[in-house]
C-alpha cells in the first residue's frame, strides 16, 4: 500500500510513501502523518492511498498524527478547489481548512483526574472523622473533580487515597470537555409565528431543500467539479432589511434540516458574532425536543476550547455550527444548510494566503454537498444582487420589519452650508440640526448613537507655516494625533511617537502647529463640551482594552446608564437597542474618498446598517448624515432607503467600466523594501502577462502602478490590475506564470483572486 502525501511545508508538490503494515488500518486519504523528508521528519497530510508508484525506492511513513480521518475526503476536495482558484499551494489551503488548535501535534482533549463514588459492597469500612467529612461531600455530589474536592473538602491528596484502598472511590483520568459558553444561563426559546414574508422564505428554502435531496445519486457522483462563477447554484439570496426578521427564517430553516437529519453551518461575520448572536441560536436548539450542541467556532476562544468545539462538531454531537470565515470549513457531515449572513461584509475574505471568500467558499462547498446556501443581507453585494437578477440565486426579498416598525426617517446635513458658518472654514463637529436632535434625546431620557469611522483625536498634524505633515516613517500616510496618549500613531503599522509642541521640520521649529480632521476621541470631547450633564462612552479599538470591555459598554448602554455611544464601525453592526432613536453619521464622507470602485457601495451599505440602529423598538428612529457630498447618490439612495435604486445606477458605472459583476478580477501586488527593484519587478511580471494571456478576449490588463497605499510597514508597493471574463483559467495560468518566474530574492509577489481591498 502507497500513500500520496502533501507535505505542510510549502513545496507544491506530492510525495508518495510506502505504508508500514502495521499503521496500514490507520491510513485514509486525510490521515495526517509523520513523514521522513531529506534529513528531518515533517508533517503532511494523506490526500490519496494508491496501489502502485511511478517511483521506487520509497520511504515509509514514520507514524500517524492524532486520530485517523480529521479531514474528511470532501472537506480536501474543497482545500484543493480553493489551491487551484485562489492560486495557492495545496499545503497552505489545508492548513486554514483545520484550525491550528486541532492540527497540532499535541492537541487533544482535556484530561483531568476526577474520584468517582462507587457502590458499598457489603458493610461500611470504619473512618477516620477526617475521611469521613470528605466520604460525606462525595456521597452527595458522586463524582467531583480532584481538584476541586480538595479544595471543597479543605483536604489532601492523601485522605482521598485512604478513601480509594478501602474502595470507597476510584480516582481516575476523564475528559473535561471546555465549554466556553459554560457560564451562560441561556433561557430556551420557541419558533415565532412568522410573518407571510417569512413564511415565504422559509418555504422558498425548504423547497430548495427538497430539490436537492430528490437528485439523484448518480448525477450527484458525476457532478464535476465546480467552478466558481461557471456552474448553476441552487442556492438562495434573502434580501430583507434590518429588523426584517432574516435570523428568525434561518432558525427555522435550520429546524427542517435538523427533522430531516441534516447538519447546517451559519457564518457570521467576526465583529457581529456577538454573544447576543450566539445566544439566540443556543436559546433555540440546545435544549427541548430537538437538544443538539450548538458548537462555536471563533478567533476569541482558547485553543483549547476551539479544539473541543472542533471535535464535538467532527464527532457528530454538534449539528449545528455558528462561526467567523473559517467555520465555513467545519466538518460537518450531511450538511444540509449553510447560511451565510450579512453576505457583503468584507471580513468575509481572508486577506493572507489562501486568500478565499468564505461566502464563496460557501457557494461551492453548498453546490458539491448539495447543501442548500442561503445568503442573507439588507444591502446585499452587487455582485450577489447581480447573481440573483440573473438567475443564478433565487432572490426572496422581505422588504418590512418584522414588527410592524418603520424604517428610520434619514435627513442629510450639508456640511458645506454649515462649514461657511462655523469658526474659520473648519467644520463644527456637530451641525446645528444634529445637536438639537442629541438635546431633545437628552431630554426625553431617549438614546444616541454616533458613528465616525475613524479613531484618535485628529486624522494629520500639520505645520501651517511650512506645510509640514507629520507622516509615518514605514507607511504612506500621515499620523493619528491621539490626545489622551499624547502620541502620534500609525494605523497601518503602529508606529508611534511623542506629539510635539512646535514643528519638528528643521529650519522652521513654528508653535502654530494644527491639528486637522476629526477622530472618535474629539468627538468624545466636543460632547462632553456641549453636554456636560450627557454619559457619554466611547467605543473604538483605543477604548476596547480587555475582552469583557465590548460586553461592559454594551451592557451599560443597554440599562440605560448610557445616554450617547460614540464609536467607529464596531458599533454599526447588528446592535439592537430599542430605545436608541437617534442616530448621527458625522462626515458620511470619509468612506467615499477611498480610491477603490467599490467606495460607493460600502458608503451606501455603512449608510444603512448606521441606520437600521435607530427606532428598533416603539418611537420611530431619525437618523442625521453629516456630508460635504449630500447629493452622492450612495447618501441620497441610503437616505430613500432605496436598495433597488442604488443597484442599478451602480451596475451601469460598473458594467461601463468592466468591474465586477461584469468582470473577475485578480490583483498582483509586488512587495520589497527598495522601490526600484520593485518597480522594475512589476514591469518584468506585466511583460510575462503580455506573453501569456494578452490575447485573452475580453481582457483588460491595467499598471503597473503604484499602489495607492504605495508604502505599507515599511514595504513598497506596485500593483497590476487583471479584468477578465472567467477566472478559473486565468488562475491556472498565474500559477504557471508564479512557478516559472524569476523575481530579485527580496520582492514578492501577492496574487489575491477577487480581492475587495484594493489599496
Ligand atoms: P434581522 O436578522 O433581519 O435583522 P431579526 O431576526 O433580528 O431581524 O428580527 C428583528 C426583531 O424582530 C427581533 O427582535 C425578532 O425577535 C423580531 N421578530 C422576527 N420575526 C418575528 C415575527 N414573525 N413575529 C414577531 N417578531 C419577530
Ligand atoms: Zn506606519
Amino acid at each position: 500500500m502507497i500513500a500520496r502525501v502533501t507535505l505542510e511545508i510549502a513545496v507544491r508538490k506530492e510525495f508518495d510513501y510506502s505504508v508500514p503494515a502495521d499503521l496500514a488500518d490507520r491510513i485514509e486519504v486525510g490521515t495526517r502523518v509523520k513523514i521522513p523528508f531529506g534529513p528531518r521528519l515533517v508533517m503532511g497530510v494523506v490526500t490519496a492511498v494508491v496501489e502502485t508508484s511511478p517511483h521506487t525506492n520509497l520511504r515509509s511513513i514514520a507514524s500517524v498524527v492524532g486520530i485517523s480521518g480529521m479531514l474528511t475526503p470532501r472537506v480536501l476536495d474543497l482545500a484543493r478547489w480553493m489551491a487551484g482558484y485562489y492560486c495557492c499551494p495545496v499545503e497552505v489551503a489545508l492548513k486554514s481548512v483545520l484550525p491550528d488548535s486541532v492540527r497540532k501535534e499535541g492537541a487533544k482533549w482535556r484530561e483531568r483526574l476526577h474520584v468517582l463514588v462507587l457502590p458499598v459492597m457489603g458493610e461500611m469500612p470504619k473512618l477516620t472523622a477526617r475521611q469521613r467529612e470528605v466520604w460525606n461531600i462525595l456521597e452527595e455530589w458522586r463524582e467531583l473533580p480532584l481538584q476541586e474536592l480538595l479544595a471543597l473538602a479543605e483536604t489532601t491528596l492523601e485522605t482521598v487515597r485512604r478513601l480509594e484502598d478501602k474502595g470507597l472511590v476510584r480516582v481516575a483520568p476523564k475528559v473535561d470537555e471546555r465549554d466556553p459558553y459554560a457560564r451562560e444561563e441561556i433561557l430556551p426559546s420557541q419558533a415565532l409565528k412568522m410573518n407571510p414574508e417569512q413564511d415565504h422564505a422559509l418555504a422558498a428554502i425548504q423547497g430548495a431543500m427538497d430539490r436537492m435531496a430528490a437528485k439523484p445519486a448518480r448525477e450527484r457522483s458525476a457532478e464535476k467539479p465546480a467552478a466558481m462563477g461557471d456552474e448553476m447554484v441552487p442556492p438562495l439570496l434573502l434580501h430583507g432589511v434590518t429588523g426584517s426578521g432574516k435570523t428568525e427564517v434561518y432558525l427555522q430553516a435550520i429546524a427542517v434540516a435538523l427533522e430531516r437529519g441534516l447538519g447546517a453551518i451559519v457564518l457570521v461575520p467576526e465583529i457581529s458574532l456577538t454573544p447576543q448572536t450566539v445566544e439566540r441560536f443556543k436559546a433555540r436548539f440546545s435544549s427541548g425536543p430537538k437538544g443538539t450542541l450548538v458548537a462555536v467556532l471563533h478567533s476569541h476562544l482558547s485553543a483549547g476550547e476551539r479544539h473541543d468545539e472542533w471535535h464535538k462538531i467532527r464527532q457528530g454531537r454538534a449539528r449545528i455550527v455558528i462561526g467567523a470565515r473559517s467555520a465555513v470549513f467545519a466538518p460537518v457531515d450531511r450538511l444540509g444548510l449553510i447560511v451565510v449572513d450579512e453576505e457583503h461584509e468584507h471580513s468575509y475574505k481572508q486577506e493572507e494566503a489562501p486568500r478565499y471568500h468564505a461566502r464563496d467558499v460557501a457557494v461551492v462547498r453548498g453546490a458539491r454537498e448539495r447543501a442548500v446556501v442561503v445568503l442573507g443581507s439588507a444591502t446585499p453585494s452587487v455582485e450577489s444582487y447581480h447573481n440573483a437578477k440573473r438567475g443564478k440565486y433565487s432572490l426572496l426579498e422581505m422588504p418590512s420589519r418584522a414588527t410592524d416598525q418603520k424604517l428610520p426617517l434619514v435627513r442629510v446635513v450639508d456640511l458645506r452650508v454649515d462649514s461657511r458658518r462655523g469658526e474659520k472654514g473648519t467644520p463644527g463637529v456637530f451641525s446645528e440640526p444634529l445637536k438639537d436632535g442629541i438635546h431633545r434625546r437628552l431630554e426625553k431620557g431617549e438614546q444616541t448613537i454616533l458613528f465616525l469611522n475613524r479613531r484618535g483625536y485628529s486624522s494629520s498634524l500639520q505645520c501651517p507655516k511650512c506645510g509640514y505633515v507629520a507622516g509615518c516613517p514605514n507607511c504612506s500616510v500621515s499620523l493619528t494625533y491621539h490626545r489622551a496618549l499624547q502620541r502620534l500613531m500609525c494605523h497601518i503599522c503602529g508606529h508611534s511617537a511623542a506629539a510635539p509642541v512646535r514643528c519638528p521640520q528643521e529650519g522652521c521649529g513654528d508653535g502654530a502647529i494644527r491639528y486637522t480632521g476629526l477622530g472618535t476621541e474629539r468627538v468624545e470631547e466636543t460632547l462632553l463640551k456641549l453636554f456636560p450633564k450627557a454619559r457619554v462612552a466611547r467605543m473604538d479599538r483605543d477604548t476596547l482594552k480587555k475582552k469583557e470591555d465590548y460586553r461592559r459598554i454594551l451592557t451599560e448602554f443597554r440599562t440605560g446608564r448610557i445616554d450617547i455611544l460614540v464609536g467607529t464601525q464596531m458599533i454599526a453592526k447588528g446592535l439592537h437597542f430599542p430605545n436608541v432613536t437617534l442616530v448621527g453619521v458625522l462626515y458620511a464622507d470619509l468612506s467615499l474618498h477611498v480610491p477603490d470602485f467599490r467606495a460607493g457601495e460600502r458608503t451606501f451599505q455603512l449608510l444603512t446598517q448606521v441606520s437600521g440602529r435607530a427606532g428598533r423598538g416603539d418611537v420611530e428612529g431619525e437618523v442625521f448624515v453629516q456630508s460635504f457630498t449630500p447629493f452622492h447618490p450612495a447618501i441620497q439612495f441610503a437616505r430613500r432607503h432605496d436598495y433597488a435604486g442604488f443597484f442599478e445606477a451602480e451596475v451601469e458605472f460598473r458594467e461601463q467600466l468592466k468591474y465586477p459583476p461584469f468582470s473577475r478580477i485578480a490583483l498582483l501586488t509586488l512587495k520589497g523594501r527598495n522601490e526600484d527593484k520593485v518597480k522594475l519587478s512589476a514591469e518584468h511580471v506585466r511583460k510575462q502577462l503580455d506573453l501569456r494571456v494578452g490575447s485573452w478576449p475580453g481582457l483588460v490588463l491595467a499598471g503597473p502602478a503604484p499602489a495607492p497605499l504605495v508604502k505599507a510597514e515599511t514595504f513598497y508597493r506596485y500593483q497590476i490590475m487583471i479584468r477578465c471574463r472567467a477566472m478559473s483559467r486565468m488562475s491556472r495560468a498565474l500559477a504557471e506564470l508564479e512557478a516559472t518566474l524569476k523575481l530579485p530574492e527580496d520582492v514578492h509577489l501577492v496574487i489575491d483572486i477577487d480581492p475587495v481591498n484594493l489599496v
